[in-house]
């Protein structure tokens, strides 16, 4: 268990103002930004109670599940974070110090099931990862342990993929059409091997860099590439009943404390990456107003950020709007509803809405920092451009 004694008095709890995590909150205008990253991307039921008590004791009751399947507290009195890190510390969820945590970026295809490697190759990468003579990587770079029966997570942001083979695990880095088939247990050390090159090869001048852009920019060396990622994936999983458990949406990845603790007391909890979680072996959920268990349901085809008043940047009200707007979205497209051009709840392409000084702008395909194709627009002229717009454009 991590000395949190040792790691105050040597200054290693830091409060800044990007990438936060338990050890380095980000301090916003409510308040301290704590980021837990479980494990494997799993909670057990234990942890998962005790962060709803938590987040009720110290921190605002809603939580946050992020892009990346971490879980997000606001609202920390800076005054008592010591307490919540010495609670989070008896769960299990702190790191040794602020670099192990930052580079124990991992996340995991929460499909999988009983004897399935994948579990133990994430913990093994982020045991790897956390070690100390792991070299500093970019704050965003990520590994995908995606070994389920077919990959499923193609479409999440990360820097070095983990596929089943059918001789072993393939390890490639993304961007790349190629990669290294190895055993499973040496996957973790070749995937550290791949993040090795990255930096070697120049991949993060200044500390920053993507490898898709460095294999776009160089290429990969032969070696690194000799099998081809297969074609062959899954979409990613929506709503509804999986072989390892159900899978629950949350509308924009909220969850009220008391949601948590109602999920963790029907099972442990995988994280995903598309504001979901996963509940293991749960023959029944509980019954909670922002609970979504219809793959149909049309809140899950909105993305929006805080928005005002929550958000300074912010130009608008935004959530309130997704909502309004959600059954105009025909069904297998996205809308993302922004505060500003920064674009915070989906960096990617969707059709997208951007509050302005001046009414909406209307990006048809685009992100929140596009050129917009219509300015100024009210919600009326939204609800018809939308339905207008999505009855011609294929989905993303
Ligand atoms: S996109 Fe802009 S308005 Fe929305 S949360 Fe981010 S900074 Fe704030």
């Amino acid at each position: 268990m991590t000395d949190l004694t040792s790691l105050r008095s040597d200054g290693a709890v830091q409060v800044k103002g990007w990438c936060p995590g338990t050890l380095r909150p980000l301090a916003a205008s409510d308040g301290l930004v704590i980021r837990i990253r479980p494990p494997a991307g799993r909670l057990s039921m234990a942890q998962a109670q005790g962060i709803a008590a938590l987040a009720r004791r110290y921190a605002n009751p809603m939580l946050e599940l992020t892009n990346r399947a971490n879980l997000q507290m606001r609202g920390v009195d800076p005054g008592r974070h010591a307490e919540l890190l010495d609670a989070l510390c008896t769960l299990g969820l702190v790191d040794e110090d602020v670099s192990s945590e930052a580079r124990r970026n991992v996340q995991v295809n929460p499909l999988w099931t009983e004897g399935d490697v994948t579990p133990h190759l994430a913990l093994q990468l982020g045991e790897l990862l956390a070690g100390r003579d792991v070299p500093e990587l970019p704050a965003k770079f990520g590994f995908v342990v995606d070994t389920g029966t077919a990959p499923c997570m193609r479409n999440t942001h990360a820097d070095i993929r983990l596929e089943r083979h059918v001789d072993g695990v393939l390890v490639y880095a993304d961007g790349a059409d190629g990669g290294l088939v190895v055993a499973p247990w040496a996957a973790p050390q070749h995937a550290l091997a791949l993040s090795r090159w990255f930096l070697d090869a120049g991949g993060a001048p200044a500390g920053r860099g993507r490898m898709a852009a460095l294999v776009r920019q160089r290429g990969l060396p032969p070696e690194w590439r000799p099998t081809p990622v297969p074609d062959r994936a899954l979409p990613a999983p929506g709503p509804g009943p999986q072989l390892a458990g159900q899978i629950v949406g949350l509308v924009f990845g909220l969850v009220q404390a008391e949601t948590l603790a109602a999920l963790g007391a029907c099972g442990a909890l995988r994280l995903t990456p598309w504001r979901s979680l996963l509940v293991e072996s749960a023959s029944r959920l509980p019954t909670c107003a922002e609970l979504i268990t219809d793959p149909g349901d049309a809140r899950l085809r909105v993305a929006a950020c805080t928005g005002a008043p929550g958000c300074a940047q912010a130009r608008g009200t935004t959530r309130d709007l997704a909502l309004a707007l959600a059954p105009s979205v025909a069904p297998g497209h996205l809308l993302h509803v922004s505060g500003c051009p920064k674009g915070c709840a989906h960096p990617k392409f969707a059709t997208t809405v951007v509050a302005t000084d001046h009414g909406w702008d209307f990006i048809r395909r685009g992100t929140a920092a596009s050129l917009p194709d219509y300015h100024g627009l009210d919600r009326a002229a939204l609800e018809q451009r939308l339905r207008e717009e999505t009855a011609h454009v294929a989905p993303l």
